[in-house]
């Protein structure tokens, strides 16, 4: 996958806080990119041993998730899926795949991991932002019309196999989300209560800071400083996808890393999608279903996910948002011109979580 925590760039930081004596903070460098780990009230020896073994575990999974390099799980597993063949792999990607079926499903399909062969085809396969004319229109129809789908993917306890060879997974878009949940579960389980685990802007939060809850801004997606801040409670992940932060720059378009499966085209009306959920790897999901849905279609999606706290900016700097996620926000400066919209009640009921 294309950096597992993929951006440089902030989206969301940690405002208004200055540091004091009571917190502290470590950078590490994992999955391509930098997290910051922040912590309230913790002694220093605990919060360094915490950090060294979060560290550990955190490079474990970007080996063994990794979409393209290495010989890690994920990899032999493209490779048994393009050559028909059956492969046990271990419990935990076993369970991640499940639970990536339940939001492909979720998400009527918009979340697919298994269009590695088109995000690779775009060139997001690659740890510098391709460059040059976009890939042959005839590619791109013929991947798409081999239709792989989480659908396709056989998954019998630790054996997984499809009988579609255009599967190839990608985990990118939520596993993020899902190593940042493990990350602050890992921390309590050290003791360390009151922390922010945030990889490129994506994060997990868990206590308080102090007296307060931490507060954090969401980035503008068009361009420098904050759109919004708001408080995030113990235990919620708050995640965004934006086409802004990896994309291929030719003849004056930009061709984000988010791809419409329906169509094998970046997407191109959304500039960013956030979620805010106790379950970090659902609201990453969800944040790049979003981003493909668009503004006419999020209201269906984010409720087939059983999703509250959504908001969209699209390209024109519009945000769209639900009456309880503008609840939670506190628009930085001039308020950007926004729409408050509740789910859209005639769609299905939200589908049932994953096990
Ligand atoms: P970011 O990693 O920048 O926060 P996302 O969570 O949206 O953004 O993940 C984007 C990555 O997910 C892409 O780089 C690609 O690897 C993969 N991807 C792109 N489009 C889709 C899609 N429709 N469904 C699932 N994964 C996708
Ligand atoms: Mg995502």
């Amino acid at each position: 996958m294309p950096r597992l925590l993929s951006g440089f760039f902030a989206l969301l930081w940690i405002v208004g806080c200055s540091p004091g004596s009571s917190e502290r903070h470590q950078t590490l460098y994992v999955f391509g990119t930098l997290l910051e780990v922040t912590a309230y009230g913790a002694g220093a020896d605990d919060f360094d041993r915490a950090v060294r073994g979060l560290e550990e575990a955190l490079q474990q999974m970007h080996r063994q998730w990794h979409a393209w390099q290495g010989e890690g799980e994920l990899v032999r597993l493209n490779r048994a899926l393009a050559e028909g063949r059956i492969l046990q792999v271990d419990a935990q990607l076993a369970g991640l795949l499940r639970r990536a079926q339940v939001y492909a499903r979720q998400s009527d399909g918009l979340f697919n991991p298994a269009i590695g062969r088109l995000i690779a085809l775009w060139g997001f396969h690659a740890d510098e932002p391709p460059t040059g004319p976009p890939p042959d229109p005839a590619a791109i129809a013929a991947l798409v019309r081999q239709a792989p789908g989480m659908a396709d993917l056989e998954i019998a306890g630790r054996w997984i196999s499809s009988d579609n060879p255009a599967v190839q997974l990608d985990l990118g878009a939520f596993a993020k989300g899902y190593a940042l949940n493990l990350a602050i579960e890992r921390l309590r389980g050290q003791g360390i209560r009151n922390a922010i685990v945030n990889a490129g802007g994506d994060l997990c939060v868990s206590g308080r800071h102090g007296d307060r809850p931490w507060r954090i801004g969401v980035r503008h997606p068009q361009g420098q400083g904050v759109i919004a801040s708001l408080d995030a409670a113990d235990g919620e992940c708050v995640l965004t996808s934006g086409n802004y932060e990896r994309y291929r720059e030719f003849a004056g378009v930009r061709y984000a890393h988010i791809i419409d499966p329906r169509s094998g085209y970046p997407v191109r009306h959304v500039a960013s999608a956030t979620v805010i959920s106790p379950d970090g790897a659902l609201a990453d999901a969800a944040a790049t279903a979003l981003s493909v849905a668009g503004p006419k279609q999020w209201r269906r999606i984010a409720r087939r996910m059983g999703l509250k706290l959504v908001m969209l900016v699209d390209e024109q700097g519009r945000v769209w948002l639900t009456p309880e996620m503008r609840a939670r926000v506190h628009f930085e400066g001039t308020p950007p011109p926004f729409s408050v919209t509740p789910l859209d009640r005639d769609a299905p009921a939200p589908l049932p979580p994953p096990p």
